[in-house]
């Protein structure tokens, strides 16, 4: 018996239930895997004394979350590092952009294009704190958003409604500057040429340059760790390997869950941590459900499937970029066109063939990750859930993988000599290590516009509230989505508060 069950413990639910038993309420959560934090761990998949990320490793959230910051994060043994650059773009020409926290030198680095990019960051960190935890917040947040200066609203509008690539064209003159943004965009399912398609980018890349591209360390596992040791505190409880089957609804009302080994009742609520579609078609009864709710579900569309890398090296990425050497996150992406050019093999069900690459370097920042003088590469790529509707096989993964070394080697001469170990997840890798990254999405849903605000993950069931009484949902398929942040948990029980009447504790 409890107040409140949360169904699974990545960092949505972990801080929907550190928000709950804070306010005083008996609060469990009920994770299927035997171990914690959903996408946001750290194992050693390659070689002992190799610590590798298996999902989320850069928090640009660390320190600017409202949920992470209530919760004193830090204050709970969680310790960040940056490096000198947060996120590095180049290119075989030779040219690499960069953007993060010192915006001196990454203008620097963008040449002509360095006033523009100053310009922005500049009128960003102005606004920052008023409209970052607005956009963050339960949508419409009137109030947060009347705190914004009607010409800032005004100006974040007018770079929200345009795509990725009107955006950098608009902005930049030279290939190096306009792929930052849009290649940040395609984190998600996002393309250069998508309508409205430019906030995702813009806020990575303004993020970037405040909270930077942040570093656990000893691991993304250790925000996990903090989050479990707030829960802890706070009197709220963990169940291990009990996955939940059902949620029990009785005249109309969530009154509690049903795993494996039996039942749990919830007096007041069920949040559910868990894939939108999981939530209604699976969870809950289609008896409680209206079919109009279903019917959105089964056609629910998600982002692109991820293939995630990790290796073992035996010393740092040899890149022929200096600012690489130095960058938390490298991106591969010769210009708008490329970018482009990778989105539409993907949304055609194909291979890419010159990957798309995200690249985490965290062993440069935080050498607990590897044994001395080695290091440790992480990197994912957007993919196809299936390839032309078959699934990966082990072939077709190793293909795929060999492109992903053939592109960081074009930029990196010498990279494939410094591999120890290899290890690779596809798509239905992905979701079987964390059911919610479904058809391996990372993203929660797609990111475009179709999935945004008021009809994330549907209208009208966009605050957390669903159709059944006491049911909430307070995963990334939630606003405001995807990235270790908890704010769409923090949300959830901040819903679940405000219908018991209740106000948050501090
Ligand atoms: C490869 C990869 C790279 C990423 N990189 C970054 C990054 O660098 N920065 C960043 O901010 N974000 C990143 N992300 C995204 C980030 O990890 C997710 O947005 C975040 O983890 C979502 O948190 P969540 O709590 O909603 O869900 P999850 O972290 O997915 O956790 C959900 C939990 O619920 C459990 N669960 C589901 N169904 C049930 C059930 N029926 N019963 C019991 N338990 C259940 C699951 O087992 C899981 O533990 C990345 C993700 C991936 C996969």
């Amino acid at each position: 018996m409890a107040d409140v069950v949360v169904i699974g413990s990545g960092p949505n639910g972990l801080t929907a239930a550190c928000v709950l038993a804070r306010a005083g309420l008996d609060v469990v959560v009920v994770e299927a895997a035997p171990h914690a934090g959903g996408a946001v761990r750290t194992v050693e998949s390659t070689l002992p004394g190799f610590r590798h990320d298996v999902g989320a490793a850069f928090f640009p959230f660390g320190t600017l979350s409202p949920a992470y910051k209530e919760l004193d994060l830090q204050g709970a043994g969680l310790k960040l590092a940056w490096a000198p650059i947060d996120s590095a773009h180049p290119a075989r020409d030779g040219s690499c952009a960069a953007i993060g926290r010192d915006l001196e030198r990454c203008a620097r680095a963008l040449g002509d294009d360095g006033p523009a990019l100053q310009s922005w960051v500049r009128w960003w960190r102005g606004v920052e704190p008023k409209l970052l935890p607005a956009l963050l917040a339960e949508p419409p947040a009137a109030r947060a958003m009347a705190g914004v200066s009607p010409l800032s609203l005004a100006r974040f509008a007018s770079a929200a409604a345009m795509s990725g690539r009107g955006f950098a064209e608009r902005v930049f003159a030279s290939p190096a500057a306009q792929r930052i943004l849009p290649a940040l965009a395609l984190h998600t399912d996002v393309a250069p040429s998508d309508p409205l398609g430019c906030p995702i980018g813009f806020m990575l890349g303004m993020t970037a340059t405040t909270g930077g591209f942040a570093v656990p360390l000893g691991g993304a596992g250790e925000v996990t760790k903090a989050l479990l040791a707030r829960l802890r505190e706070l009197g709220g409880r963990l169940e291990l390997g009990a996955r939940v089957e059902r949620v029990v609804v009785e005249e109309a009302r969530a009154v509690g869950v049903r795993t494996a080994r039996g039942s749990i009742d919830a007096k007041l609520a069920v949040v559910a941590d868990t894939a939108a579609p999981t939530l209604y078609l699976e969870l809950l009864s289609d008896r409680v459900v209206p079919a109009s709710v279903s019917d959105k579900m089964r056609s629910f569309k998600l982002g692109f499937g991820t293939f995630k890398l990790d290796w073992a090296l035996d010393g740092p990425v040899p890149w022929a970029s200096e600012l690489c050497g130095e960058a938390a996150v490298v991106h591969t992406g010769e210009d708008l066109d490329d970018l482009e050019r990778f989105a539409r093999e993907v949304r055609a069900g194909e291979m890419p063939r010159d990957p798309y690459l995200v690249i985490g370097q965290q062993s440069l920042v935080d050498p607990s990750r590897a044994p001395r003088g080695a290091h440790t590469l992480w990197a994912y790529s957007r993919v196809p859930a299936t390839l032309a509707g078959a699934p990966w096989t082990d072939e077709a993964k190793a293909a795929f993988a060999e492109r992903v070394e053939a592109r960081i080697e074009g930029l990196a001469p010498g990279f494939r000599r410094c591999i120890m170990k290899r290890f690779v997840q596809a798509p239905k890798d992905l979701e079987r290590m964390d059911e919610n990254l479904l058809g391996g999405d990372l993203g929660g849903g797609t990111a475009d516009i179709s999935n945004q605000l008021f009809l994330r993950p549907m209208f009208p069931y966009y605050r957390y509230r669903t159709p059944v009484r006491g049911v909430y949902l307070g995963s990334s398929y939630a606003h405001p989505g995807a990235g270790a942040h908890g704010m769409c948990g923090y949300n959830a029980a901040g819903a679940v508060l405000a219908d018991a009447g209740m106000t948050q504790g501090s």
